[in-house]
């Protein structure tokens, strides 16, 4: 889990063939593109995206190519854990699709008092930067992608990167 680190100009992914780092640049997240080492097909990330500072916040939310699914979390939590691995296979499911992301509410305090998340879990979906929708409470997966599906405006966020 989480091999998959942030910058500020996108993702860098491990190769699931040769183990070589690859980066994506959150642009250009929704095309899938060839490892530079072995030249297998990658796609975007299938697991959840540990969010580790708020600049790497805005540059993920603002610059990336798919929808992202945010998580508000804390560990003291106990809902945010159970729903955690919920959230893991959205982020499979929604590989090339979307991206998950998970922000630790106790060790980013600004961005939880930014988009004033008092409840936790909360999920909020983001699409060229701005906050699209948002939920509270522990959702199972299915209802976790539907929230995505019937909130993602299709080719939005994609169009105004062009
Ligand atoms: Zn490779």
């Amino acid at each position: 889990m989480n091999n998959i680190e942030l910058d500020e100009r996108g993702l860098l992914l491990p190769c699931p063939q040769c183990g070589q780092r690859n980066r994506m640049n959150y642009e250009r997240l929704e095309r899938s593109f060839r490892c530079g080492k072995c030249h297998s097909e990658l796609r975007g990330p299938g697991e959840s995206l540990r969010v580790k500072t708020e600049a790497l916040f805005n540059a993920l939310t603002s610059r990336a190519a798919l929808p992202v699914l945010v998580d508000f979390w804390a560990e003291w939590c106990g809902p945010c854990k159970m729903a955690a691995p919920e959230f893991d296979k959205v982020a499979a499911e929604g590989a090339g699709q979307w991206l998950v992301a998970k922000v630790n509410v106790e060790e980013l305090p600004g961005l939880a008092q930014q988009f004033r998340v008092s409840n936790i879990p909360t999920l909020a979906l983001f699409q060229a930067g701005r906050e699209v929708a948002r939920q509270s409470g522990a959702m199972p997966a299915k209802a976790i992608r539907q929230f995505i599906q019937q909130n993602q405006s299709a080719g939005a966020a994609y169009e105004s990167h062009r």
